[in-house]
């Protein structure tokens, strides 16, 4: 895949409205002004654009997203014995907005992970898998995509790439995956990023040393743990107790927006 992706204008345009929309959502969550409703245009007009109209201009099924760099970057090293430039640098971009402001490129960006997102929303039972379950598949997921890679040049998501749906590229194994991981995120909060995505991974890790990220301030919080029972991954369940590694936080704002005390939990660094 893409070493043309980089010579697409459409493909810098996709990018530079995904760092201005890190940009403002950041601004956002340090004001304190994103809601369920913000988030719920948000969510709407990022699946429309970032999925669907970049996905339908953009030919090839090249249409850009964070996993694609990730895969794109490991095939060219691990099958080609060499780097590309202009992947491996939009996946570094990506990867300091990660560590900037925690995954908000997930969050607020990602076509596949927003599109969960909203699906997440259906009243229906949820079930929150323990962190280490969702993590270990996770990292299996990775080492089976590196090994696959090295030792035989196969890459089993693209035989099952989900993000194709955005372009309407779909053959039977995608189209039945992708119906699965939809369904799936009906009940589970995000089911593709937290049990297989690599990218997810690879952010999960560095989002341990992010700057910005949910903080409180002991000294003001009430103890009420509103901001727990809001958060739909478990991060916050682990920011609360001061853990030393914490479950991935998508920068969704749940947890700020319910927190009734001024002051006591906000979107900034230490
Ligand atoms: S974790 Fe989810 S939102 Fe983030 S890159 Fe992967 S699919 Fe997209
Ligand atoms: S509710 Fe959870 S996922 Fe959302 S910003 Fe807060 S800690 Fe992160």
């Amino acid at each position: 895949m893409p070493t043309e992706m980089t010579l697409n204008p459409l493909i810098l345009v996709k990018f530079a409205l995904w760092i201005a929309t890190i940009v403002v959502v950041t601004l956002l969550l340090r004001r304190r002004k994103v809601t369920s409703k913000v988030r719920l245009w948000f969510l709407v007009g990022g699946i429309l654009v970032f999925g669907f109209v970049f996905g339908l201009l953009i030919p090839g099924g090249l249409n850009p997203n964070p996993v694609a760099s990730l895969r794109t970057l490991l095939t060219s090293v691990l099958v080609r014995g060499q780097l590309v430039i202009p992947v491996a640098a939009m996946l570094v971009i990506l990867l300091v907005a990660v560590w900037v402001s925690n995954k908000s490129i997930c969050g607020w960006a990602c076509q596949l992970g927003l599109l969960q997102d909203l699906l997440r929303r259906a009243e229906l039972p949820k079930w929150e898998p323990p962190f280490w379950l969702s993590n270990s598949v996770r990292i299996l997921a990775f080492v089976g995509l590196v090994g696959g890679l090295a030792m035989a040049g196969m890459d089993w998501i693209g035989v099952i790439d989900p993000f194709q749906i955005f372009s309407l590229q779909i053959t039977w194994a995608i189209g039945l995956f992708s119906a699965a991981v939809l369904v799936a995120s009906l009940f589970v909060y995000r089911s593709w990023c937290r049990f297989l995505c690599p990218f997810g991974l690879v952010g999960w890790l560095l989002e341990q040393v992010s700057l910005l990220r949910p903080r409180i301030d002991r000294e003001v919080c009430k103890e009420c743990q509103l901001c727990v029972k809001a958060c739909p991954s478990g991060a916050m369940d682990d920011f609360y107790a001061d853990a030393t590694l914490h479950a991935d936080c998508f920068a969704c704002g749940a947890c700020i927006e319910t927190c009734p005390q001024e002051g006591a939990l906000e979107w900034r660094a230490r």
